[in-house]
């Protein structure tokens, strides 16, 4: 017999972590295979030991264990979660790790299953290990260290030693801010090749987006350095005029220099994380007065949501985001995400959360809505959540696929979301590391999170 999914069973799944892992068996759901696009209708998904042990047709189940959790996906659909792969861990300086663990079931209530978490803090690796140990509900995280730039790399050497130690600390991933010179760049890729440790990030202008593909940048963030590399050499580039992130120099990109850009990218195996809705909320021409009303500024402090009114509102008295100024510059990103895309070049999902008006979880369907109206098929933008950013860290063949032998993370959602993208930002439930959380229990996190969050 089945042991039926009672309160008890929820109770004694998600409040002790000393548990024995139960099998799962979720019945009666449509499996989107992302690889192929194809659907695979009516099937039974089978879980154990974090583990998906099979993915069989109605009517063949497995030998049944004593003890298994079975779920009715009543005809919903499966498919293998969303990657945020560019996130801010909050920071835990004073111990407390409540906004951490917020943003855990901020990510999973929006069916994000795995992210890569961008600047890093050594209470991060204490909370992977929790997460890991099971002590803690949230999505598979890798961790980038503390950031190179301009201060913190001081020269070739030194910056070489601190690939060495944050290796050692046990980062996964490097993170390349602007400022950093095209020597100390060289030194770092390097020993970064040599510590078998990916790097990614801002291009700094000293390095350009040249160099940067040529020293092995594994990620390109935000298409950075791209359109640097577009403009004419009659333009010079002046930080002080040009605005954040060049914008007021878009109108002056040569196309003709794409192509030469594009072999290059491909060349190397470079990805992209284009982060488009981060432009869209922290540089469009949308309000910040219009943004702090959306209904998911209420999971995060007040104090936060002031501080990305203010640095919008600053941006905006100084006339920098009036839209004849930013509308060129948001269109110009838009073209070159799709050109780049249709190229081969690989993207990753990536929101940059929580920046400016992106709330963990909720922004990673604001960045699908922008990849969409880009001209990206549905398809491959559940492939940037999922496939691409398994190969990006190598690991294509254990997790990003609903199938035999993967990890047991996915997500199950109403309709068919090669159909429709929306039904993404509700999900029926979640599976990670082979525990189901239904909608009730997200729905109840997030009541919780906003309870603790209420503005006077
Ligand atoms: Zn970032």
């Amino acid at each position: 017999m089945y042991l039926k999914l009672s309160i008890f069973t929820f109770l004694a799944i998600f409040f002790s972590p000393f548990l024995v892992a139960q099998d799962l068996l979720l019945t009666g759901v449509n499996v989107v295979s992302v690889e192929t696009g194809q659907l695979l209708e009516n099937r039974s998904i089978y879980v154990r030991d974090g583990k998906i042990k099979a993915v069989l047709p109605a009517g063949l189940l497995p030998q049944e264990s004593q003890k298994v959790v079975r779920i009715d996906g009543n005809g919903g659909f499966v498919f293998p979660g969303l990657a945020e792969f560019h996130a801010h861990l909050p920071v835990s300086s004073d111990g407390s790790t409540q906004l951490q663990e917020e943003s855990m079931w901020l990510y999973l209530a929006n069916g994000v299953v795995r992210i890569r978490s961008m600047l890093g803090h050594p209470s991060h690796i204490a909370l992977r290990e929790k997460l890991n140990a099971g002590q803690l509900m949230g999505p598979r995280t890798y961790i980038s260290g503390p950031s190179f730039n301009a201060n913190s790399v001081t020269d070739p050497a030194q910056g070489a030693a601190m690939v060495k130690s944050q290796k050692q600390e046990g980062y996964d991933h490097l993170k390349i801010h602007p400022g950093v010179l095209s020597d100390e760049m060289k030194v770092i890729a390097t020993a970064a090749k040599a510590e078998n440790i990916p790097f990614g990030g801002h291009v700094p202008l000293d390095v350009g987006i040249h160099q940067a593909l040529e020293d092995g940048f594994k990620s390109i963030e935000h298409m950075d350095g791209y359109m640097e590399g577009l403009l004419p050499s009659t333009v010079t580039i002046d930080p002080t005029t040009s605005g954040p992130f060049n914008l007021n120099l878009s109108s002056q990109v040569d196309w003709s220099k794409l192509p030469e850009l594009i072999q290059k990218t491909l060349d190397q195996g470079t990805y992209l994380a284009p982060t488009l809705t981060l432009f869209d909320r922290y540089f469009g021409y949308i309000p910040a007065d219009t943004f702090r009303l959306a209904p998911e500024m209420k999971y995060l402090p007040g104090m936060q949501i002031q501080q990305w009114v203010n640095t919008k509102k600053q941006l905006e008295r100084a006339g920098m985001l009036d839209k004849e100024k930013v509308a060129p510059y948001l269109a110009f990103r838009r073209k070159l995400f799709l050109e780049l895309h249709r190229a081969g070049i690989p993207m990753l999902m990536a929101s940059d959360s929580p920046q400016v008006f992106n709330v963990p979880g909720f922004s990673i369907h604001h960045e699908i809505a922008l990849m969409s109206e880009a001209g990206m098929s549905n398809l491959e933008i559940l492939k940037t959540g999922s496939i691409v950013p398994a190969k990006y860290m190598g690991t294509e063949s254990s997790w990003g696929q609903v199938k035999e032998g993967f990890d047991a993370d996915f997500v199950l959602v109403e309709n068919n979301p090669l159909l429709d993208l929306k039904t993404l930002q509700k999900p029926v439930g979640v599976v990670i590391r082979g525990q189901w959380i239904g909608r009730e229990e997200l729905q109840s996190q997030l009541d919780r999170i906003e309870k603790n969050h209420l503005r006077n």
